[in-house]
């Protein structure tokens, strides 16, 4: 099998070390891709937004396998592009994605398929953001409708504060607040059939003990041995079932990952956001723990067949990630320095994800630089495999959170 993925994260480091690891997958490529992936994949400087070029290039390549990593191509429509010109495509097309794309849409769709998520309005003017503010009370949650990079939500319990924010935002979603644990289950979905990948949590605040500002995400884990039990089943019959056949009804077959992110709340799961693609950094730790060979199951979702795939495996033990950023992340993150100390060790590996190789040394590139994963056969050993590695890596002003997994 050719495969190309289209990202440049760390996502899709994960995603391309797994493809790597599958023996049917004969050739890999990636666009654009950065310094860690060019490391097991053939590199294609291309638009990944690019509808177009996306297409043009699969084609080139005659690739049998499109996958999709980040929301901004496939908002832009890069998976219609791709399966228009007859190859097969992990990910959804435009109009699906906007389950991430649009909170409002996203909203309109649980609501319709009586998915359980908070109570919400969608407002368009200062009158009707007071109005929902003081119908849901404090802590206020507003979210720009619009796609964001995980930065359009603000939860606060200041009342001008979110009204700046609605202020700031051309039409923003004003919810209630929800209390408890956030949890990220992803379903692999192949435009009918659904089926879960293990739970995962992610750390969204820059700092430790949650604290300071939010970020794509420092941190994960799995399995999550608090879960309760029977979570995945229940989350798939009342929220991702339910989903993919009003988004099947509405004529917007659902190819690809349906990113869950939920609370579990005093009254059962609710649902938080919907992306439409894997979340970074949960899937460097879900994809460590898959054994099942990747580009299967991803072709499976491309073409509609998951129904005929065999029951997903995976190894036993646990799965953490760090993620090291860049000097003065998330605000302006200062790039261009040199990383030194990437070499793996026996239950640790360096995922990469702003990185860049410039004169022959890799060097950082973006926010969110790299994320160390750990492996071991609890949580505790994990943890401790992935910070000793962390300890190693070498990027000046760089920092990370020390309590992942905690
Ligand atoms: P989102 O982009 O919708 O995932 O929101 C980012 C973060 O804001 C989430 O991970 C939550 O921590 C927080 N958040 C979003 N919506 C709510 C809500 N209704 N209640 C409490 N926290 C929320």
């Amino acid at each position: 099998m050719r495969v190309l993925v289209i990202g440049s994260g760390g996502r899709e480091h994960a995603l391309c070390r797994s493809l790597k690891l599958d023996p049917q997958v004969s050739e890999l490529h990636c666009a654009p891709g950065n310094a860690g992936i060019a490391e097991i994949a053939t590199l294609h400087d291309i638009v990944p937004t690019d509808p177009r070029q996306v297409a043009e290039l699969a084609e080139k390549l005659g690739a049998d396998l499109v996958v999709v990593g980040p929301e901004a191509p496939l908002v832009a429509g890069v998976a219609d592009a791709v399966r228009a010109s007859g190859i097969p495509c992990f990910g959804p097309g435009r109009q699906a994605a906007m389950i991430e794309g649009s909170k409002a849409f996203a909203k309109d769709v649980m609501n319709a398929a009586g998915v359980p998520t908070a109570r919400s309005r969608t407002c368009a003017t200062r009158e009707e953001a007071l109005q929902a503010l003081e119908e849901f009370g404090a802590p206020y949650v507003v979210k720009d409708d619009g796609l964001a990079a995980g930065k359009g939500v603000v939860v606060t319990g200041d009342l001008e504060a979110a009204l700046e924010h609605a202020g700031a935002c051309e039409r923003v979603v004003i919810e209630e607040f929800l209390d408890g644990p956030e949890v990220s289950l992803f379903a692999l979905c192949d435009g009918s059939t659904a089926v879960a990948l293990q739970p995962a949590q992610d750390f969204k605040r820059a700092y430790d003990g949650d604290e300071g500002p939010n970020t794509g995400g420092m941190g994960a884990y799995t399995p999550l041995p608090w879960a309760p039990e029977g979570l995945s089943e229940q989350v798939m019959r009342e929220v991702v079932h339910p989903t993919v056949e009003e988004l099947a009804r509405r004529g917007l077959p659902y190819n690809g990952v349906l990113y869950v992110g939920l609370a579990l709340t005093s009254k059962g799961p609710k649902v938080i956001e919907f992306n439409a693609r894997f979340g970074d950094p949960e899937t460097q730790v879900v994809l460590d723990r898959l054994r099942t060979p990747l580009a299967g199951v991803l072709m499976a979702c491309a073409t509609g067949t998951l129904a005929e795939q065999p029951p997903l495996a995976y190894r036993e033990g646990s799965a953490v990630a760090v993620v090291v950023a860049a000097e003065n992340y998330p605000a302006d993150p200062v790039k261009g320095d040199v990383i030194t100390g990437l070499e793996p060790t026996e239950h640790a590996y360096v995922l990469h994800a702003g990185t860049a190789v410039k004169e022959g040394r890799t060097v950082s590139a973006g926010g969110r630089v790299l994320a160390v994963v750990g492996t071991g056969h609890d949580q505790e050993s994990a943890r401790n495999n992935a910070y000793e590695l962390v300890g190693r890596v070498r990027l000046r002003g760089s920092h990370h959170r020390t309590d992942i997994a905690r």
